[in-house]
C-alpha cells in the first residue's frame, strides 16, 4: 500500500481498536482494580433481594437516605427508592431545572436460576428431594453436576420472615442435581441438548440420611424437616409462602493466566448494574437530576409489581418532577436512558452463529446495541440515530472505548432488554452493555477492560 493510500485509509475507514492499544496504562491499572469489589458485589448479591440489600448498603455509606413518595426534594439530595425489596431506584437531584429531564441508567438484578416449586419437599429411592421450576433462559443440561447453593426467604404462619442462605460458607454443605452416568446415557446423548435434561428431571438433591425412627414412611424427608425446622424454625407447610431458589454455589475468580477477566454466575446483568450503582454513587454535585435503576424480572419478560413494565418508574419520575417544581411529560420527554444490559460477546468457537463484522469483541470496550429482537427486529424499540449521535459525542469527550453490535447473525435468534420498556413512557433510550462469554450458563465470563469502560460510560453519560 502506498504512503496516501494508507494515510487516505486511516482517514476514512473505521477500525474497531481494544481498549488495551486505546488508553494509557493507569487506565488499565484502574480497570484491573475496579474488578476486586466487583467481585465482591458478585458474591454479595446472587439473588435480586441481596442485590437490593449489597446495594442500600453501598449507598447508605455513600449519604443515600430512604425516600417515600410524597418527600420533598432539594439540588444535592441523594435518595433511594426500595421497591418490595427486589427492585430499587437510587437518585440524585441535580441543580438545573428539572424540565431538563432525568439522567437515567437501568440494568437488571434478576439472573437464570432454578426456583423451588411451592411443594417441592420429597423423598424417592432412599433420597431427599426439591421440586424447582427454572427461572429465565437456561441450558438445563449446564445445571446439572455442579454444586448449588439455597437461598431466599420463607414467610411463617405467622407472618415473620426467615431468610435462608445455605452453600455459600466453604464449610457449608451444598446442593445437587443428577445427572444420568454416560456408560447409560446412550439414550440421552441422542436426544437434542434442549431436550436431553427436562424441566422436571431438575430436582435438587438434599439428603441420603433417614430419620433415626425406622418407622416413618419417609424418613430422609423426615430428617430432612427435621434439620429446618431445628435451624430455621420452618415447617414443611411454610414452603408454601416462600421465595427460594438453587445458584451455583461458585465464587467469582479470576479467569485467564494473565487475569484479565472474571468467571462468575449472574454477570448478566450484575456487570452493568455494579458500574451503573458504582456510577451515580461516585456522581457528586451532579448538575443533572441522575437516577438509577436495578430492576427484577427482566430475565422472565419484566412483568410483575418489581419489574420495568411496573408504572413504578413513572410514579417515581412524576413525583420527582412536581417535588422539583417540574412538567411530567416535559421531564419524561427531555430524559435520556442507558438500557444497562449485556451483550453477546464473539465466540470463536462458536462462530457460525455470530456476524463477526457486527459483533461484539471482548476487550473491545462497552457495547452499544442500537436495536435487539429477533425475526426483522420484531420486539425492539431501536435506539434513535440523534440519540445515538449524541452518546457519541459524549463517549469522544470522556475517551470511553466502545463499540456497537448485534447479538448474532439475523437468522440466528435473538432476544430483548428492558430498553423498549422506558422507550415506550417517552424517554430515548439505547442498550449499553458488557459483552459476555458463555451468556446465561452457571458461570458467565466477562474482561475486566470492558467492565471498566461501562463504569466511564455511565459517569460520562451522567455527567455531560
Ligand atoms: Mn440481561
Ligand atoms: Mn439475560
Amino acid at each position: 500500500m502506498s504512503d496516501a493510500s494508507k494515510a487516505l485509509s486511516e482517514k476514512l475507514f473505521y477500525t474497531k481498536k481494544t481498549v488495551y492499544e486505546s488508553v494509557d496504562s493507569t487506565t488499565i491499572d484502574e480497570a484491573m482494580a475496579f474488578a476486586g469489589p466487583y467481585a465482591a458485589y458478585l458474591d454479595a448479591g446472587k439473588t435480586e433481594r441481596e442485590c437490593v440489600a449489597i446495594s442500600i448498603k453501598l449507598a447508605e455509606e455513600n449519604g443515600f437516605t430512604p425516600y417515600r413518595f410524597g418527600d420533598p426534594l432539594s439540588p444535592g439530595d441523594r435518595r433511594y427508592y426500595n421497591n418490595r425489596g427486589k427492585n430499587l431506584f437510587l437518585f440524585t437531584v441535580g441543580t438545573e431545572d428539572i424540565n431538563e429531564g432525568i439522567r437515567i441508567s437501568a440494568a437488571h438484578i434478576d439472573s437464570p436460576r432454578i426456583d423451588l416449586k411451592q411443594c417441592p419437599l420429597y423423598e424417592d429411592g432412599g433420597m431427599g428431594f426439591f421440586k424447582t421450576h427454572y427461572y429465565g433462559g437456561i441450558k438445563k443440561y449446564q445445571w446439572t453436576a455442579i454444586p448449588l447453593a439455597l437461598h431466599g426467604v420463607v414467610i411463617k404462619a405467622d407472618g415473620t420472615s426467615v431468610e435462608i442462605v445455605i452453600g455459600e460458607d466453604d464449610s457449608d454443605p451444598v446442593l445437587y442435581i443428577n445427572d444420568i452416568l454416560p456408560h447409560l446415557g446412550q439414550e440421552q446423548a441422542k436426544k437434542a441438548l434442549g431436550e436431553a435434561i427436562r424441566g422436571e428431571q431438575l430436582n435438587l438433591l438434599i439428603g441420603a440420611q433417614p430419620y433415626a425412627d425406622a418407622d416413618a414412611a419417609t424418613p430422609v424427608k423426615l430428617n430432612i424437616m427435621n434439620i429446618l425446622n431445628e435451624k430455621y424454625g420452618i415447617v414443611e407447610e411454610d414452603f408454601l409462602t416462600a421465595e427460594l431458589t438453587a445458584v451455583p454455589a461458585f465464587k467469582a475468580r479470576d479467569i485467564g493466566l494473565d487475569r484479565s477477566m472474571i468467571g462468575a454466575y449472574g454477570h448478566d446483568d450484575r456487570v452493568c448494574a455494579y458500574p451503573a450503582l458504582k456510577a451515580i454513587i461516585d456522581a457528586a454535585d451532579s448538575r443533572h437530576t441522575l437516577l438509577c435503576i436495578l430492576a427484577d424480572k427482566e430475565e422472565t419478560g419484566s412483568d410483575g409489581n418489581t419489574g420495568m413494565q411496573c408504572s413504578v418508574m413513572c410514579d417515581l419520575i412524576s413525583e420527582i418532577a412536581l417535588a422539583r417544581g417540574g412538567n411530567v411529560n416535559l421531564v419524561r420527554a427531555n430524559s435520556k436512558c442507558l438500557s444497562a444490559d449485556v451483550a453477546a460477546a464473539y465466540d470463536p468457537n462458536f462462530a457460525e452463529v455470530y456476524e463477526k463484522r457486527n459483533s461484539a469483541i471482548l476487550g473491545c470496550g462497552v457495547v452499544l446495541t442500537k436495536f435487539t429482537g429477533s425475526r426483522g427486529k420484531g420486539g425492539t424499540s431501536d435506539a434513535n440515530a440523534e440519540y445515538i449521535g449524541w452518546l457519541r459525542g459524549c463517549m469522544a469527550r470522556a475517551g470511553v472505548i466502545w463499540q456497537t453490535s448485534e447479538m448474532g447473525k439475523v437468522d440466528a435468534g435473538g432476544g430483548g432488554t428492558v430498553a423498549k420498556y422506558i422507550a415506550n413512557q417517552n424517554i430515548d433510550v439505547v442498550d449499553l452493555g458488557v459483552p459476555v462469554i458463555s451468556m446465561h450458563a452457571p458461570y458467565e465470563c466477562i474482561a475486566k477492560v470492558d467492565l471498566y469502560e461501562a463504569y466511564r460510560a455511565f459517569a460520562a453519560f451522567n455527567r455531560d
